[in-house]
C-alpha cells in the first residue's frame, strides 16, 4: 500500500469524550492547546497525511457545529462529516464509522485525546494492513514494573514482559472493523473488539509523544512537546 490520496483510507477522529477527568467546562477536545482547541491539532495532522483520503469527526453532544467551524478555519477539507458521538468511546467510533462509504478499503481510528499525531506511525500501521493484518495498532513495551492490586496492597509482581502500551492511530481492513462494532462490546479499543471478532491483529512501534491526554498536567506536557517539536 502507497501513499496517495485516493488511498481508500478513511480516518475516524474521535473526541466525544467528556473528559470527567480532566474537568472544565468545554468538552476536552476542545481544551485550550497552545492556542487552539485540543482537537485542531491532530485533525491538521490527519489532514496533511498523504495516508489519508477523508476523515470523519466524532464530536461531543451538540458540538458537531464548532467541529465543522474548526474543520473550515484550518483549511481541513477532507472533513466528509461530523458526528454526534455515543456514550461510550465503542458507541462512538460505531457512529463515526457508519458515515464512512462502503468504497473505504481501511479505517483508522485515532483519539483527538493524542494531539501529537506523527505520520511515521499512520505510515506503520497502514502498511500492515496491505501486508494482510485485519488490524495494526501502535504500541511501546512497558517501561515500569507492573503489579496487580486488591485493594491498596500489591497481590503480585506482574511480569512485564510481552507487555505492551497500545497507541492510536490504530488501522483495519473495513469489513472486519464493520463486523466487530456490530457485535461484541466490551473493549477499551477497536483493536480489542477485533480481536475479540477473531480478527488477526498485528503490533507495530508506538511512538512516546502519542500520549494521551487525561489530566491538565498531560495537556502542559504535550504543549511542551509540541513546543519542542516547532
Ligand atoms: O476517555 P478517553 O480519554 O479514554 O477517550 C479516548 C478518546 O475517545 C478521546 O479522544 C475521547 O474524546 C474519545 N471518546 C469518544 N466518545 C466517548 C468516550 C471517549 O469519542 N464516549
Amino acid at each position: 500500500m502507497t501513499a496517495s490520496t485516493g488511498s481508500g483510507v478513511w480516518a475516524v477522529l474521535v473526541a466525544a469524550g467528556r473528559g470527567e477527568r480532566f474537568g472544565g467546562k468545554r468538552p476536552k477536545a476542545f481544551a485550550n492547546l497552545a492556542g487552539r482547541p485540543l482537537l485542531a491539532e491532530s485533525l491538521e495532522r490527519l489532514e496533511s497525511s498523504d495516508w489519508v483520503e477523508a476523515l470523519v469527526v466524532v464530536a461531543p453532544p451538540e458540538w458537531e457545529e464548532p467541529c465543522i467551524l474548526l474543520a473550515e478555519e484550518i483549511g481541513a477539507g477532507k472533513v466528509h462529516a461530523a458526528v454526534s458521538g455515543g456514550a461510550t468511546r465503542a458507541d462512538s467510533v460505531r457512529a463515526g464509522v457508519a458515515e464512512v462509504p462502503e468504497e473505504a478499503s481501511v479505517l483508522l481510528v485515532h483519539d483527538a485525546a493524542r494531539p501529537l499525531l506523527q505520520d511515521e506511525v499512520v505510515e506503520r500501521v497502514v502498511t500492515a494492513i496491505g501486508e494482510g493484518w485485519d488490524g495494526a495498532v501502535p504500541a511501546l513495551p512497558l517501561a515500569d514494573t507492573v503489579k496487580l492490586a486488591e485493594g491498596e496492597a500489591v497481590a503480585e509482581t506482574v511480569d512485564r514482559a510481552g507487555l505492551f502500551a497500545v497507541q492510536t492511530p490504530q488501522a483495519f481492513l473495513a469489513g472486519p472493523l464493520r463486523r466487530a462494532l456490530a457485535g461484541v462490546d466490551d473493549a477499551t479499543d477497536c483493536a480489542g473488539l477485533v480481536e475479540a471478532a477473531g480478527g488477526r491483529v498485528r503490533l507495530v512501534e508506538g511512538d512516546r509523544r502519542l500520549v494521551k491526554v487525561t489530566t491538565p498536567a498531560d495537556l502542559d506536557f504535550v504543549e511542551t512537546l509540541l513546543g519542542a517539536e516547532r
